[in-house]
């Protein structure tokens, strides 16, 4: 079955390209899906325009869509073990993981659904009786969705659900490594309901079939997750016709633990907060901030337990964590870590592809702590996506704060201790889009996410991210018009 989307209709790549999509785990190939290139990624944005400029669903109540998004929930819910399982093969994260992951999907897809119906618009006072003024809310237009490969359906729908929500038609641009969730979604939409051009999937490499996505004119945003580089590329190419543009980028997130935090908790909490998903996540604790007096205890256990972290792929219900998504990522790991140590950081553990034969066809990759970090390394300023932790000392609070906040990143990071005052004046004084105090990694749907600096701009999720894709527009009417005389 062809795997394109456009205007209703599956339909194979106008070129008839293909791509061998294979399970980071081990190889193995999971399926052989359409590449699309720019010819097919024009076609869907005009049907896309030709969906938003004259077709039903930007004039549907924001009731109906309300209904359509809570039904669509109830699909993926219906559809969560072949969904998690797609997902666990395109990415190689374990099942449980990806079963996670498909909850929050159907809770996001619940969320916006409930806030579509809720807010709808507002009358505004002014002070004159012959004059009715409201702001109402309208959708933007045509959205470009383009979304990365770590949680390829969480962050789609991050996306989709808001933008249906507030009456756009999109265009879907999902990871080339990762489509399989994103070609299950469109099923489900179209079986909840969406009409045909509302909602379109391309599949296919960014530069190629992604190219038309930044630049075209009948695109209205562009709501990009993914990396610095390929977020700064489409600011630029998306300002000839001045498109909206938001963007969710990397982070390189500092975890400071103070000399006085819950040591257990703390530990734990600082293996998950790097090494969930293998390091692969936005908001990765990558960087462990913590107090001198106490680095030697806490990093000797960090280490410690993260040499016992067991790897394995999706389904070996022993493996703690699954390999990266690709040989090229998996190098680009191995090189940032290098570079480090010849920085000078002392490697405590991992650094090194593992020996067991059961995983030499994965791109696996150890949990790796690199100690005796600072400022200025490379491996301490820039994004690995991988299991690599450095490790900073710092002496007080104001040091804390410097550290953390010494990056170009700004989107997420945590502090322990367990001052209140302290943990709220360093709360306060972090540049970061989501400030955890004795927590790592936890969001709600109904609290915003985005990163400050050169993390991105514009917000996901919360009334902040519905936000994004509506223009509230004033409506001014004079009930009792009349010359008003200025020039006579
Ligand atoms: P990437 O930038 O390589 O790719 C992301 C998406 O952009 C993919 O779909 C890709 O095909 C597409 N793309 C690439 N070049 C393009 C172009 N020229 N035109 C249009 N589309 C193009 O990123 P990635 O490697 O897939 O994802 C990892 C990055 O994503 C990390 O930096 C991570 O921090 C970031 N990320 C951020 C968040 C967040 O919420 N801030 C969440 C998840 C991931």
């Amino acid at each position: 079955m062809p795997d394109l989307f456009i205007d209703g209709e599956w339909r194979s790549a106008a070129a008839g390209s293909t791509r061998e999509i294979r399970c980071p785990a081990d190889g193995s190939l999971v399926a052989v899906v359409d590449e699309a290139d720019g010819t097919d990624t024009v076609d869907a944005i005009t049907a896309a325009r030709r969906a938003f400029d004259d077709g039903p669903w930007p004039r549907t109540t924001a009731q109906d869509r309300g209904d359509l998004l809570l039904r669509v929930a109830g699909l993926l819910l219906r559809d969560k073990a072949a969904m998690a399982r797609a997902e666990s093969l395109d990415t190689g994260k374990r099942l449980v993981e990806s079963e996670y992951d498909i909850d929050d999907v159907a809770n996001c897809f619940r969320y916006f659904g409930r806030l579509a119906a809720a807010e709808d618009g507002r009358v505004v006072d002014t002070g004159r009786p012959e004059v009715d003024s409201r702001v109402v809310y309208e959708p933007v237009g045509v959205c470009a969705l383009i979304t990365p490969w770590n949680y390829p359906l969480l962050q789609t729908a991050w996306k989709v659900a808001p933008a249906l929500a507030a009456g756009n038609t999109f265009v879907l641009k999902p990871s080339e490594l990762t489509p399989h969730t994103a070609i299950h979604l469109m099923r489900l939409l179209t079986e909840a309901g969406l009409p045909a051009g509302a909602g379109n999937l391309v599949l296919g490499a960014g530069p190629q079939a992604g190219a038309p996505l930044g630049d075209h004119p009948d695109v209205d945003l562009v709501s990009f997750t993914g990396g610095l580089q390929t977020g700064r590329h489409l600011m630029a190419v998306a300002a000839p016709t001045v498109k909206k543009v938001a963007l969710e980028l990397g982070g390189k997130n500092p975890n400071i633990v103070f000399a006085d935090a819950d040591f257990e908790t703390a530990v734990d909490m600082a293996l998950t907060a790097v090494f969930l998903h293998s390091g692969q996540v936005c908001s990765a604790g990558a960087r462990l901030l913590v107090e001198d007096s106490l680095h030697d205890r806490f990093v000797d256990e960090v280490v410690r337990r993260a040499r016992e972290i067991r790897m394995g792929g999706p389904f070996d219900e022993r493996a703690q964590t699954g390999p990266l998504i690709s040989a090229a990522h998996r190098a680009k790991v191995e090189a940032c870590v290098e570079q480090g140590v010849k920085e000078g950081a002392i490697l405590r553990c991992g650094g090194e592809r593992p020996s067991d034969p059961a995983l030499d066809q994965g791109f696996y990759y150890p949990p790796t702590v690199l100690d005796e970090c600072s400022a200025g390394m490379s491996v301490v300023q820039e994004e690995s996506f991988g299991p690599v932790l450095t490790v900073e000392r710092f002496t007080d609070e104001a040091e804390a704060v410097r550290l953390a906040n010494g990056t170009i990143y700004g989107l997420a990071g945590a502090v322990w201790t367990r001052d209140e005052g302290r943990a709220a004046r360093v709360a306060a004084a972090l540049r970061l889009g989501t400030v955890w105090i004795n927590d790592y990694h936890p969001y709600v749907p109904q609290a915003e996410w985005g990163g400050f600096k050169q993390s991105g701009f514009g917000r996901e999720l919360g009334p902040a991210g519905l936000a994004e894709y509506r223009e509230p527009k004033h409506i001014w009417r004079n009930t009792a018009p009349a010359p008003q005389g200025w020039f006579s």
